[in-house]
């Protein structure tokens, strides 16, 4: 019985040829040195910071260099796929900015020329290139049963030898034709095995992107191509839709590293041309309860899933600058050089990356956050909050619609300065920093931050005066501030605080510990951002109203 023969028996319904794919996927009209990358992850729902990172290069690449970037779904290990786990990555994609040219771009969505891009819905192209590489004498089915298999490896572990199914340990490579289609027809389960034509003395170089030149072994493994139930294993499945949707650019995490002499091996008995490989480094973090470094994990750490972001409303752009301080080494430099410009402005390099990997910092992420925040108009914290808010607190996003113009003068206190204020760290911190400007969040229990003074008479004394005497709503800051002073030394308390410190026997405080009853009296808080402003929005009825609050007490 020829190869030709047992392809045909295997792969019957295949008629397509190797050729006929090369037509339908031909190479793309694209200009010289553009970039065509993919994102590939298994419909797990979610998006891993590290895999983001890994996009947002992805994305970038091409858009510097007028190519294209698409979403493959890699599905073919039932134990890696969530139900509507390809809509989870969607939205976080999305959620984040990062536009797909092609691939998947919903539940039942696609759209380019290089598709499907679901592997599951690819398996007749799998088989095709299976039956081309069976008929050609470089592939075979393997009936080994798991404990077969177990047995060997136990074999090879006690005689220290290299773990696999190479060689003379490849017990299915070197069975007759004829057996094998006998035992196919006999039902036997069954593997496709590479019959690999690679020495393991003999070494192969490559260049990786990210960490330059690299050597390894050939592989000599007869790896499985196909599992048992008709889907093609990872490198299978790599090396073929990488070439079919003409990848130029594979990004992918250093775990792939030692696999990548199978892949050569394979993109060579194929005849297809090798991708540029960039294996990047894990992104790591400080384990609280150990002190050592381990894997960002999304098991553990919240922070590492794209998700908690959003909910979070950290802006998109924080969590993208961030990312690439880690991608980047020169990028913080650029930044701090450019701190208003947008990463589109950064050229990336490959050559800047870690292989070694990167430590994730929550804390410099949030600080980051707080900076970008600082730094946007009253008008675009406004919209950000209001979206963020429709999304996640609909009571509050009700309060922005309301009181638009109220809102904006509220975000435009102490910002469009050369040092802004930067109390908010991410959209959902604003609630919390500013729910007191509210009445409708203004309730009978809320509680007072007051400092110094504590005495209750002595408030209603302060507030009552302050009330009956010094407040006028026309007031500027000066003048304002200038009737606190006379309001505190009316009332026994000095006009500076130097003055008190000089002198502390003579006074009953300083003109600090009124203004901060007046601040606590009208926001509950003792930190607030700008007083005077803060009163000028409340206007007079307002401010009476919290003042009374406590006087009529
Ligand atoms: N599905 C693979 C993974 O999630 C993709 C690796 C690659 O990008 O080739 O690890």
């Amino acid at each position: 019985m020829t190869d030709k023969e047992l392809a045909d028996l295997i792969y019957p319904h295949i008629t397509k040829t190797v050729e006929d794919y090369e037509k339908i996927y031909p190479k793309r009209n694209l200009k010289e040195n553009a970039v065509v990358s993919r994102f590939a992850p298994s419909p797990t729902g979610f998006v891993h910071m590290g895999s983001l990172l890994t996009t947002l290069i992805e994305r970038k690449i091409p858009d510097e260099t007028d190519g294209v970037f698409y979403l493959r779904i890699e599905d073919t290990d039932q134990k890696r796929s969530v139900e509507n786990g390809i809509q989870g990555i969607v939205n976080d994609l999305k959620n984040f900015d990062i536009k797909i040219d092609e691939g998947v771009v919903g539940e039942n969505e696609q759209i380019g020329n290089y598709g499907p891009y679901i592997q599951s819905q690819r398996k007749e192209i799998y088989e095709c290139y299976a039956k081309s590489l069976i008929a050609r004498g470089l592939a075979y089915p393997c009936f080994c049963t798991p404990e077969e298999l177990d047995e060997t490896r136990n074999l090879q572990e006690l005689n220290k030898e290299r773990i696999g199914y190479y060689g003379s340990f490849a017990k299915c490579r070197n069975l007759s034709n004829e057996e094998r289609a006998r035992r196919i027809k006999n039902k036997e389960p069954y593997v496709i095995r590479l019959k690999s034509p690679g020495d393991y003395e003999r070494k192969i170089v490559f260049n990786d992107l990210v960490r330059g030149k690299i050597v390894f072994p050939e592989n000599d493994l007869d790896v499985v191509l196909i599992k048992s139930d008709g889907l093609p294993i990872y490198h299978f499945a790599h090396v073929i839709d990488d070439h079919l949707m003409r990848t130029t650019h594979v990004l992918r995490g250093e775990e792939w590293l030692s696999s990548v002499p199978v892949h050569i091996q394979l993109f060579d008995i194929l005849n297809f041309e090798l991708p540029e490989y960039a294996h990047l480094g894990l992104v790591m973090k400080i384990d609280e309860e150990t002190g050592s470094k381990r894997k960002l994990s999304k098991r553990k750490d919240k922070e590492a899933a794209v998700s908690y972001y959003h909910e979070k409303g950290i802006p998109v752009e924080a969590v993208k600058l961030y990312l690439m301080t880690i991608g980047n080494s020169n990028f913080e430099e650029w930044l701090n050089q450019n701190p208003t410009a947008s990463i589109n402005d950064f050229k990336f390099s490959f050559k800047k990356m870690s292989a070694s990997g990167s430590l994730f910092d929550l804390e410099k992420l949030i600080n980051i956050s707080r900076n970008y925040i600082s730094r946007l108009t009253a008008e675009e914290v406004y919209q950000r909050v209001l979206t963020y808010t429709q999304e996640f607190d609909l009571e509050f996003y009700q309060l922005l619609v309301k009181y638009k113009e109220y809102c904006i003068s509220m975000f435009n206190i102490e910002r469009n300065l050369k040092k802004p204020r930067k109390d908010y760290a991410s959209f959902s911190d604003i609630r919390g920093y500013t729910w007191y400007m509210f009445d409708e969040l203004f309730h009978e229990d809320v509680e007072y931050d007051f400092q110094s003074i504590h005495d209750v008479e002595e408030i209603k004394k302060i507030l009552n005066r302050y009330m009956e005497k010094y407040y006028d709503e026309n007031d500027d800051e000066q003048t304002w501030f200038e009737k606190i002073k006379e309001l505190s030394f009316e009332l026994g308390y000095a006009k500076e605080v130097k003055e008190y410190k000089e002198n502390p026997d003579h006074y009953k405080g300083h003109v600090g510990d009124i203004s901060m009853v007046l601040r606590v009296a009208l926001t509950t808080r003792s930190m607030t951002p700008n007083l005077y402003q803060i009163m000028k929005l409340f206007g007079k009825d307002r401010v009476f109203q919290r003042f009374q609050f406590i006087t009529n007490k």
